[in-house]
């Protein structure tokens, strides 16, 4: 079966839960020992009355406290660094979408085996193969995304072309021209891409060998996901990968072709990062089937680790998340990004999130589905409105005043609240080659 052939570390992929629970249990008490030398992590611990050492015993954790952005902040320049600075070979930084970049250190150790070796499990996965002709299209410079997938690639002993983002008119050539196979990207990117290349003559579906591509860096909606299948060589599969800076890469969770079906990711480094999902107003674990935020402690990491870090992204714990037929059981399923706990809107009491305007802008036929905004604009103190932008597809026959109401109708139905949308010409709204920034706050009243 294709799942077992693609093992690439069958030793631990194959353990049950109480397996991998019995190595995170090892590694939980030698990080805390490790932390009971760092001052910054011993003041940290003592705001909720404990000792690193306390994760000794597994059940601390619960009681850890957890790290946000601010606590690393006040941190500056180096946030809870665990070892001195030359033996950090590279620093890479958060996006920075809010305030100042956060840095955060790799050792050699860190860069060269454990994140290379969790993006090649991750790969693995998803089924890259030594020889695979790899369009590395995610970004460089201080950002994780590129030298993180080169890594990746580099261990499983792909052939990697490492464009990064950008330089769309030479890749669609290039991608028909040399036969790439795989590709790392931003779903977003790999959409107007496709649309590039139809711009000049060329037909992804006929003229590109693409089999798989391993899509993060930005949520999108399963239905986006599906055109982009659909622009693609017949066969062809998006996979999902979600990670962050804190956690030591785009390595959290990834599908197997089993679980891409039912649209949900495995944790699959779970023997070097431990994660919850934990409801984020109580911080009690969610049950299968609900929804919570994912918060991470890496195990391995030698520079820099974190401790329960809230990454403020919510998912879906599986309904099953023990129980897919890859084998992988040990490995929990969680559901696509659905959003931020801090990207969630409140609109007129109505809980919004941004997942489920994509969702219904995706589903209506005529619009451009990587190009929308939600404008917010604030009354007063406590009344926020919301309009959404959108815009037509060029060529569409399909009136902008009639497809403004589609959208329209089609939010009121999923949302329960009157929206009201803006459509224009498309090329009007801003593109994003990485995160999207779908959220705008319009200072003053219109
Ligand atoms: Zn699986």
């Amino acid at each position: 079966m294709a799942g077992k052939l693609s093992y690439l570390h069958p030793e631990i992929e194959q353990l049950d839960r109480d397996g991998i629970k019995a190595i995170q249990r090892r590694k939980l008490a030698a990080l805390g020992e490790r932390l009971a030398h760092n001052p910054s992590w011993v003041a940290h611990f003592k705001k909720a009355g404990m000792s690193p050492r306390d994760l000794r015993d597994p059940c601390a954790l619960a009681h850890a406290p957890t790290l946000e952005k601010a606590d690393l902040r006040a941190h500056y320049p180096f946030p809870m660094l665990t070892v001195d600075v030359p033996e950090a070979v590279r620093f890479f930084a958060t996006s920075g979408t809010t305030g100042l970049p956060v840095m955060f250190g790799f050792t050699r150790r860190d860069f060269t085996e454990l994140l290379a070796t969790q993006v090649a499990r991750a790969l693995a996965c998803i089924g890259v193969k030594p020889g695979e002709r790899a369009y590395q299209g995610f970004g460089y410079g201080l950002w994780m995304g590129g030298p993180s997938f080169d890594l990746g690639l580099l261990q499983l002993g792909a052939t990697t072309f490492p464009v990064g983002p950008g330089r769309g008119e030479l890749v669609v050539e290039w991608m028909r021209d040399q036969a790439w196979s795989f590709a790392s990207a931003s779903p977003l990117w790999l959409m107007r891409l496709t649309r590039i290349a139809r711009e000049r003559g060329i037909d992804p579906k006929r003229d590109w060998s693409l089999r798989l591509a391993a899509c993060g860096g930005q949520a999108v909606s399963k239905a986006f996901q599906d055109d982009l299948e659909a622009a693609m060589p017949a066969g062809f599969r998006v996979y999902n990968n979600y990670g962050t800076t804190e956690s030591g890469g785009p390595i959290v969770s990834i599908p197997c072709p089993h679980s891409h079906h039912d649209d949900e990711m495995h944790l699959i480094n779970e023997d070097t990062i431990l994660t919850e999902i934990l409801d984020p107003v109580s911080l009690e674990p969610v049950g299968p089937g609900e929804v919570g935020e994912v918060v991470v402690t890496t195990l391995d990491k030698e520079a820099s680790p974190v401790v329960r870090w809230r990454t403020h992204d919510l998912v879906r714990l599986s309904k099953r998340p023990y129980d897919c037929r890859c084998g992988r059981n040990g490995m929990p399923l969680i559901g696509r990004l659905i959003g931020r706990s801090d990207d969630m809107l409140k609109v007129r009491g109505v809980i919004v999130y941004p997942s489920q305007i994509e969702d219904v802008i995706a589903a209506t036929p005529g619009t451009v589905t990587e190009a929308w905004q939600i404008f917010v604009d604030k009354r007063d103190q406590s009344y926020e409105t919301i309009t959404v932008a959108i815009e037509q597809q060029r060529g569409s026959d399909r009136p902008l005043d009639e497809l403004a109401q589609a959208v329209a109708h089609s939010l009121s139905s999923r949302l329960g609240l009157k929206v009201p949308v803006e459509a224009h010409a498309e090329g009007t709204l801003p593109r994003y080659e990485a995160k999207a920034q779908r959220i705008v706050r319009r200072e003053q009243a219109r």
